[in-house]
């Protein structure tokens, strides 16, 4: 029986209603002060009848749907030569085979490493204390939630892929999402297994200690901020900085300037989402930020000069 109505009878005087649309009829009729979502949602928990897979199934698919479905606009951009004026580094287009073989191997990769904790995903839900009923949280609630998990994820982000820059990590890790220098969508998750693991960590990890600490989460969160998480992640592989970019408009958003610099030069910009922790710990990118930071070590070795003079 499905735990997505906290009131057993409900739910089972739902289950077996033949088809998911018939299902979806019935929940609309029997709970129509619902939103359209979680209706929507519930219909689905009811009528697979198995929590363990409605979640399986449903991660899987909305994280293989998402990902393919912010990609596929890049693709296309990439072949209109009116937006190369928006490229970052603009000579530099992948090509098909370039593409086709990311494709394959972020695929590949899916399939062989994310589906087994997308599978043993609601277990842990159920463990951890992560609701799958409805009606949902408040919009105030997930939107906090949601803001701090892009916080801490960017903060492990930024240290874990400062680590990976180091000698061996690099070499036997790290190196394989260097293969482009110039990024596009797809390699956003184009990665070895073991960085996967560790930088997912950031997305999924930092949730689970947060429902740990506070025994407060809903799995539709979770959807929406992996979801949000996976566009950040696709967004600054694009390789495209637009007028209209968010980094336009929320000054400390990294957005894809930020992170194309970090593959073409290789050091710096270790952050996901935000530019704070590169900003303050002085490990920004690019020509500008090293010229600005040799003429900041010069001042400081002249102003130490000064004072044991
Ligand atoms: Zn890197
Ligand atoms: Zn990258």
């Amino acid at each position: 029986m499905s735990a997505v109505f906290e009131n057993a009878t409900l739910a089972s005087s739902l289950a077996h209603s033949g088809s998911y649309l018939t299902t979806l009829h019935n929940v609309q009729s029997s709970q129509p002060e619902l939103g359209l979502i979680a209706q929507v949602w519930a219909s689905w928990y009811v009528y697979m009848n198995n929590d363990i897979l409605a979640t399986g199934l449903m991660f899987f698919v909305l994280h293989e749907f998402m990902y393919f479905f912010r990609c596929l606009p890049w693709a296309i951009i990439d072949q209109i030569p009116f937006f190369r004026r928006y490229k970052i580094q603009p000579t530099k287009i992948p090509s098909a085979k370039e593409q086709w073989h990311c494709l394959k191997s972020v695929l590949l990769s899916h399939f062989l490493v994310e589906a087994i904790p997308i599978w043993t995903f609601h277990p842990m839900c159920q463990k951890l204390g992560i609701s799958v009923s409805v009606p949902f949280p408040s919009l105030k609630t997930m939107a906090f939630q949601i803001g701090l998990f892009f916080i801490l994820e960017d903060t492990w982000h930024y240290w874990a892929h400062r680590l990976f820059h180091y000698g061996v990590f690099y070499k036997y890790i790290h190196k394989q999402h260097h293969r482009y220098a110039a990024p596009f969508g797809l390699t956003a998750e184009y990665a070895h297994p073991v960085e996967t693991l560790s930088l997912g960590f950031g997305t999924v990890g930092m949730p689970i200690l947060y429902v740990m600490y506070t025994g407060n989460l809903h799995l539709f969160t979770l959807c929406v901020w992996i979801t949000l998480r996976l566009f950040q992640a696709v967004d600054s592989h694009s390789g495209y900085d637009f007028p209209w970019s968010l980094n336009k408009f929320l000054p400390l958003w990294a957005g894809a300037a930020h992170h194309d610099l970090h593959h073409h030069y290789f050091i710096g910009n270790y952050a996901s989402s935000f530019t704070w922790w590169d900003f303050s710990l002085d490990t920004e990118a690019g020509p500008e930020a090293k010229a600005e930071r040799e003429e900041r070590m010069k001042k400081r070795a002249e102003l130490r000069a000064k004072k044991a003079a």
